[in-house]
């Protein structure tokens, strides 16, 4: 595909050399994990052997339910709750909004986080029992990384379970003390195509499905799993770069007259929005895509089709400017000179859009 440059690893992140090698070593080891027989008792040996490395390199103790992505792993959380009421976050991943269509609303303010005091309130006027809170560790249009520690505490004060969607976090920062969360190899340099749900106690959900101690249905996948335990194992000390290269690149979007989404939010490093104002997102998209580049608009992705962000909605931008917003993310291989590359063209981008409107 020529010299491209990609710039949506939010999205999905290529597979890391180590994920793939592991990948190519377990297509051996294809029996059922599930057969009494010698080589399913093998293949059983390997699947626990990757649990439990997956939970280490995590640095999770409690239990750990293989699932085919975070999409599934938030759903079993969500259906199979034994929470009187659910309470999710404004600015969650659709994932999260369609397992709990009937959950009640958290807002967000300005900068994108749930503020302490607005949680405390919603869980006063809710008045139940055992509620489950629903709060992503980091948004994924925007970055934004939630004050868990303070909103955990709130939680727990309210007899509350707390679970986190992880899938953009997990494998770059630790995981936030919770009682579930959600993580997905795919967005971490494992294969696509699985996931976990991490629950310290079991009782918070319904059993249901022959595999998982009754927890999921259908054969594990043991090749998969094996690539995560893999990607999840490798250095990521590459993200520590990620965060000077993001300042770079805010500081020249800025001095171009750009808007950087949350600006003064702590956010993840390898996920930034930018408001370029007087061109639409999918013209951008489009003019990058020619220019050799891949990013996205907001969370554009579920059918290919652009839908307002309701994230940037949540955070109270106006329609017409939220639909002038891109993201760009980054990935282990992002270099300055992807950046640079990246600013060239927003620039050119940019100055056009002026000189139309001027
Ligand atoms: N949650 C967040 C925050 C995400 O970014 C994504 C992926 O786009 C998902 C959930 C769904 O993950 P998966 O593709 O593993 O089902």
């Amino acid at each position: 595909m020529g010299d491209r440059l990609y710039l949506d690893h939010a999205a999905t992140t290529p597979m890391l050399p180590a994920a793939r090698d592991a990948m190519a070593g377990a297509w051996a080891r294809w029996a059922n994990p599930s057969s009494p027989h010698a080589e399913g008792r093998a293949a059983r040996a390997a699947l626990e052997d990757a649990r439990a490395r997956i939970k280490s390199a995590l640095g999770w103790s409690g239990d750990l339910i293989f699932t085919s992505g975070a999409t599934e792993a938030i759903a079993i959380a969500l259906k199979r709750t034994r929470s009187d009421a659910v309470l999710v976050s404004a600015v969650e991943h659709d994932a999260v909004h369609r397992a709990a269509p009937k959950a009640f609303f958290l807002p967000v303010q300005g900068d994108g986080t749930v503020a302490g005091h607005a949680l405390t309130g919603r869980l006063g006027a809710l008045g139940a029992s055992n509620p489950l809170v629903v709060i992503q560790s980091a948004n994924n249009e925007t970055g934004v990384i939630q004050p868990l520690a303070e909103l955990g505490a709130i939680v727990r004060v309210n007899k509350g379970a707390l679970f986190v969607d992880a899938s953009q976090s997990a494998g770059k920062m630790a995981l936030p003390e919770a009682d579930m969360i959600a993580v997905s190899a795919h967005k971490l340099g494992g294969p696509p195509g699985i996931g976990a749900l991490l629950i310290g106690n079991l009782g918070l959900i319904d059993p249901d499905g022959g595999q998982e101690k009754g927890y999921r249905g259908g054969t594990e996948n043991l090749p998969a799993a094996l690539g995560f335990a893999a990607a999840l194992e490798s250095s990521n000390a590459w993200f520590k770069r990620a965060e000077d290269l993001r300042a770079h690149l805010d500081g020249a979007i800025e001095a171009s007259g750009g808007q950087i989404v949350a600006r003064r939010t702590p956010r993840l490093a390898t996920i930034a929005a930018y408001r370029m104002p007087g061109m639409a997102s999918s013209a951008q998209l489009i003019q990058f895509d020619m220019a050799g580049i891949a990013v996205s608009a907001g969370s554009a992705c579920s059918s290919g089709t652009l839908k307002p962000s309701h994230v940037l909605a949540a955070m109270g931008w106006d329609a017409g400017e939220a639909a002038e917003v891109i993201r760009v993310s980054f990935g282990p291989d992002t270099s300055r000179a992807d950046v640079y590359r990246f600013v060239e063209q927003w620039q050119r981008l940019a100055r056009e859009a002026k000189a139309r409107a001027a």
